[in-house]
């Protein structure tokens, strides 16, 4: 285990730290940080990266965040990089949390922002997670990786990559949207494409990962790009004045934002920067492919994998997540909700988003806001709440 009196910290400015082990999230097992490591061995479950939380608020305030770096590196005490010339920036993070009256009256409720991920490099929120993943990877000394993607991950990976230096082989379903294959392609990335689900392109990236040794990059299957994603919950409390909203409503695939914001909460808790409340997680997907609505409704512990998963929203084409006990866990702690949406109330809530806000939005961006429709009808969200929704990448990637 790494000294965990070495934060790092010095005054206000931003200094590095690192974590001071991994822990297993299903039965706490610690592991060192400074070897890599992919699922936990002992009970093959994600591995979250732990802080001395206690030091850290001793000595930083959140105060100390102004001035700091409009990205997700403001928050770098509390980030799993330990060299800056690790970091691979791109301009990641901080991206506009959209206050949004119009959208708030159509939907019936006193206040809705759209925190806008399609603002970050490639497009989506996918490069909070991958920058993180493969700053951490080049610092443990990985030249090599591999990613199974619905495409987003792909595009964000084959960035990161290449401003590391690094080789990236992105494998995506065939059908995935023809601007994130090209931009996959521009950005340097070996690309294959699979007839079959993102679950057929991971054992193509098992297989590369055992006879090339590349180190896949898979969601939550290495412990960092849960950290990139997690500072999603920092920036929402920031930008709220050091509040959260009563709704966060997220469009679910493999989670890792939904339960990274889950971490952060706990974290910032630990630091003394928030108190005990916690926003309702909500959980969207696409009827076409919604194991975690279905888990939830069924009250189970994990998720079944769904068959035949279909969906235009590629980033909910998801049928299994590994973290599938994590979602369900914060949803169910947070006292939120799960519901599935449809392929043409999503088309169609693209464009009611769009003149409302002036936000063109992914389709698993347009899905928050029919499912805040509905759970103002079905009475889970009522007229006071303040509902912040996610739109996780930009619509212009899914114009075919
Ligand atoms: C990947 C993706 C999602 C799902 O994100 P998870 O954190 O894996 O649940 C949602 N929207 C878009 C645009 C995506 O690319």
């Amino acid at each position: 285990m790494t000294d965990p009196s070495n934060t790092g910290i010095s005054g206000a400015n931003t200094t590095f730290g690192g974590a001071t082990h991994l822990e297993c999230t299903r039965c706490g097992a610690m592991y060192e940080s400074e070897v890599l490591h992919r699922l936990s061995p002992c009970c093959e479950k994600p591995l979250y990266p732990r802080y001395a939380l206690d030091l850290i608020g001793g000595r930083l305030r959140r105060g100390d965040l102004a001035g700091r770096s409009a990205d997700l590196w403001r928050y770098a005490e509390l980030l799993p990089v330990r060299d800056p010339a690790n970091a691979v920036r791109l301009g990641e993070g901080f991206t506009p949390m959209i206050d949004a009256p119009r959208l708030a009256s159509r939907l019936g409720v006193a206040q809705c922002w759209v925190k806008d991920e399609g603002q970050n490099p490639t497009a989506s929120f996918k490069a909070r997670g991958l920058c993180m993943a493969i700053s951490r990877a080049k610092e443990l000394g990985v030249t090599e990786v591999g990613i199974p993607s619905a495409g987003n991950a792909g595009s964000a990976t084959a960035a990161y990559a290449a401003a590391a230096g690094m080789t990236a082989h992105v494998v995506v379903p065939n059908d995935t949207p023809h601007p994130i294959i090209e931009e996959m392609r521009a950005l340097g990335a070996d690309v294959e494409l699979l007839a079959g689900l993102i679950t057929d392109c991971a054992a193509r990236v098992a297989e590369g990962t055992r006879d090339h040794g590349w180190f896949d990059l898979s969601t939550l299957k290495e412990p960092y790009r849960v950290e990139g994603k997690k500072t999603m919950g920092y920036e929402v409390a920031e930008q709220l004045g050091w509040t959260l909203p009563d709704v966060i409503v997220y469009p679910t695939g493999g989670g890792t934002g939904l339960v990274g914001m889950w971490k952060a909460f706990d974290e910032m808790e630990r630091l003394g920067w928030i108190g005990p409340e916690r926003p309702r997680m909500v959980c969207v997907q696409a009827e076409g492919c919604a194991p975690m609505v279905r888990a939830f409704e069924q009250g189970t512990e994990y998720a079944e994998p769904w068959v035949d998963a279909h969906t235009y929203a590629s980033g909910l084409r998801v049928p299994r997540a590994v973290g599938d006990f994590l979602i369900l866990d914060a949803l169910r702690s947070s006292g939120g909700a799960a519901l599935a949406v449809s392929d043409d109330e999503m088309r169609e809530w693209t464009r009611i988003v769009g003149a409302d806000t002036g936000v063109f939005c992914a389709p698993e961006g347009a899905a928050t806001a029919v499912a805040t429709a509905r759970l103002r009808q079905l009475g889970a969200i009522r007229p006071d709440d303040r509902v912040v929704l996610f739109n996780t990448g930009s619509g212009l990637k899914y114009v075919v």
